[in-house]
Formats: C-alpha cells, structure tokens, sequence
C-alpha cells in the first residue's frame, strides 16, 4: 500500500481534533483538485461496485483505517501515522465508543456511539474555512463551548445527517456545504445538496448555561482516559445513550 502512495505536492497540517475526511477535503481544496485525485496520491483503494456493495472497503475512512492504509496516508502526507490515526474514531474506541468486532463501524449501542454521520458548529466551520471536528461524530458532542451555541445535528434544507456517506471524489470539495444527495431530482450528484451549513440556525447558550459546563466535563473526562468513572451509575435502558434523541436542542437543530 505504502509504494502505491505518492507524496502529496501541498503538506496541509491537521487541525487539532480534526477530522480525516475533513483534512483530506481540506488538502483537496488547497490543492485546488478532486477529492479522489487526492485519495489516490494517498494509495485509498479504487471503489467497485459489487452489487450495491463497495466489496472490501469500509464506508468512512474517518471511522477506521488499517495499518497499512494509514502508513500510506502517513508517507504521502508527511504526517506522523499516530497523527493520521488520531483523525479516525477508532482515536474512541473504548473510551467514547466501542468499534464493532471488525474494527470497521460503531457500535450505536455502546457508550456514546453514533453510527455515522456528524453534527456541527456553524461558527466553527465558518471561521475554519471548513474544517470538521472528529469530536462532533460522538454521540456525547451536543455543544460548542466557544460559541456557546448548541451543535446542529442535520442539514436546515435536506433534513440529513452530514457525512453519513463520503463526498463524492469528482469534485473539488467545499467542506463547509452539505455534501448529501440533492433532494431535487435532476441536480448535480457531485455536488451535492450545497447548503451553506455555516448558516444553520441552532440554539444559542448563554455564559454559563449548564449544558456548556456539561459539555466541557464529558470532553474533559474522555480526553483523559476516565469515562468508566461517569459511565458507572448511567441508566442502563438497553442503550446506554448519554445524549436524548429527541428533547429542546433537538428540536432546534
Ligand atoms: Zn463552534
Ligand atoms: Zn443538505
């Protein structure tokens, strides 16, 4: 896999807590050049079909990457692959989340497992330029604390969850736009739906709300490593879920 890298004309540095799909499309971007033209620099194998199927290959990069991909992306990159690895959620696994028994999805029934997609701040991405938190792929990320503003959970004009699928390869990225199919018959499957999703509207918090001080304690206590210490005395409902599906910052995101 390593030979089939090749090394990247632009070296773009992770953001911290970044996101791989997010850097890739970042790289891309400043590259000025498709999406797949950079995950061929980086070796990611050639998606066939096979039936509905892409055979072999996991559905999100961002959820794993095994060894020897990440060595590629690594070489062609000129980022460390601890670095590259710390981009995946597998970063969680058995901290915020537990990875299947493949190690290629999340289990949504386990800690704070979503299965895929992300949520999002609107004020992050916009002065980012783009760029996706890993964080906002757990179940456990509900708020930004720098804006104060809960995080949103779908796309205002398609109604999806962002980054459920990758975005199409064929274009070059615009990270800050949602990327899911165009619910319009008829429109550019590359470029996907195209809201500006740094418009999203979601509830503001002020100075000391108690789900900003919550948010910052789960952040705390998972970065270092002690999530049984809270998890212990959780409702055990069969699903383990920290974060509602439904309630106020659901309704408005
Ligand atoms: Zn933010
Ligand atoms: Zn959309």
């Amino acid at each position: 896999m390593r030979e089939l890298a090749r090394t990247l004309p632009i070296r773009l540095p992770p953001l911290p807590g970044e996101a791989l799909d997010s850097w890739l499309e970042a790289t891309a971007r400043r590259m000025d050049t498709t999406l797949g033209d950079v995950l061929l620099h980086c070796g990611f194998p050639v998606r066939q079909r096979a039936g509905n199927q892409f055979r072999g290959i996991p559905t999100d990069w961002t959820i794993f990457l095994d060894e020897r991909l990440t060595a590629a992306v690594a070489h062609a990159s000129g980022t460390a692959p601890e670095a590259v690895t710390a981009m995946t959620l597998a970063h969680y696994d058995g901290r915020a989340l537990q990875m299947s028994s493949g190690g290629r999805a999340v289990s949504r029934h386990v800690l704070w497992g979503r299965g895929r997609g992300s949520r999002f701040c609107p004020d992050c991405l916009r002065s980012s330029g783009g760029r996706w938190q890993l964080s906002w792929r757990l179940g456990f990320s509900f708020a930004c604390t720098r804006h104060r503003r809960l995080l949103a959970d779908r796309c205002p004009h398609c109604g999806q969850v962002p980054r459920q699928r990758p975005r199409s390869g064929r274009s070059v990225p615009r990270p800050e736009l949602c990327g899911n199919p165009p619910i319009r018959p008829g429109g550019l499957i590359s470029a996907g739906c195209g809201t500006d999703l740094t418009h999203a509207p979601t509830l503001p918090l002020p100075a000391g709300h108690p789900v900003l001080a919550a948010q910052d304690r789960v952040m705390e206590i998972i970065e270092t490593q002690t999530a049984a210490f809270v998890l212990t005395g959780l409702p055990r409902n069969g699903h383990q879920r920290c974060w509602p599906t439904s309630g106020p910052w659901a309704s408005v995101s």
